[in-house]
């Protein structure tokens, strides 16, 4: 594998091939930073560019290794994640299985030895989701119960998903719906998503009226709601 040395980045993986016809970097979550190379740049010209790029790829790689700490994606053997709830320790098995022993708020994932990495991704998240499932149960429904008793809504079910195209949903006889992967986002976030779908249980679209509610509950909503764009729903 070809690397080049950018100060203050570190090392970029290259990737070279006749199909690449643009020269771009990228940076992703479980796999770190590289670079792809067309045809016809020159080394001096690849560390320009890359120079060029610093802020974003620093600014962007920091934001990766939030999400891989937050979801345990890219993780090790060895590694810890924190959740709302527990620790989460992956450690190696003999075992042909992967399995888990909770002990108070520890969490061991025993992954089968050997495993190769994205074998143990695949299990980690799966186990992660779980955590995830089960942390929903024991926090938000007493959450969702209080905000409703407070600001005067009614619900008819609460229940929760694993879903990607929203953090939550209140349907048209107000059952409100929430996402697991809440369980990824800082407090006041996930008390906005509560307050919000709540408040679709009075307004069933995002007309002014909607906005006005949601104002009276939660004067803080416009700046958690662009908070929330720096998250996203998958794992
Ligand atoms: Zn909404």
């Amino acid at each position: 594998m070809e690397f080049v040395d950018v100060e203050g980045v570190g090392k970029v993986k290259v990737r070279r091939g006749a199909h690449i016809r643009f020269l771009t970097v990228r940076v992703a979550a479980g796999k770190g930073v590289w670079v792809t190379v067309p045809r016809g740049v020159s080394k001096r010209q690849l560390r320009d560019f890359l120079v060029e790029k610093r802020d974003w790829i620093l600014q962007t790689g920091e934001q990766m290794k939030q999400y891989e700490r937050e979801t345990g994606l890219g993780i090790k053997i060895g590694a810890e994640i924190k959740t709302k709830l527990h620790v989460l320790k992956i450690a190696e098995s003999e075992g042909e299985k992967p399995a888990y022993r909770i002990e108070g708020k520890y969490i061991t994932l025993w992954v089968p030895r050997g495993i190769n990495l994205s074998g143990v991704e695949e299990i980690v998240k799966k186990f992660v989701l779980e955590i995830y499932r089960l942390e929903c149960r024991r926090l938000l429904p007493e959450r969702v119960r209080l905000f409703a008793e407070k600001y005067g809504f009614t619900y008819t079910r609460l229940s929760f998903r694993n879903n990607v195209s929203n953090w939550g949903s209140c349907s048209q006889d107000d059952h409100i719906c929430l996402n697991i992967k809440l369980m990824k986002l800082p407090d006041e976030l996930i008390d906005y998503v509560i307050l919000h779908e709540l408040c679709h249980t009075l307004e069933k679209n995002h007309s002014a009226a909607f906005w006005a509610l949601v104002k009276k509950v939660c004067p803080d909503y416009a700046a958690y709601r662009k908070a929330l764009r720096a998250y996203n729903t998958r794992l």
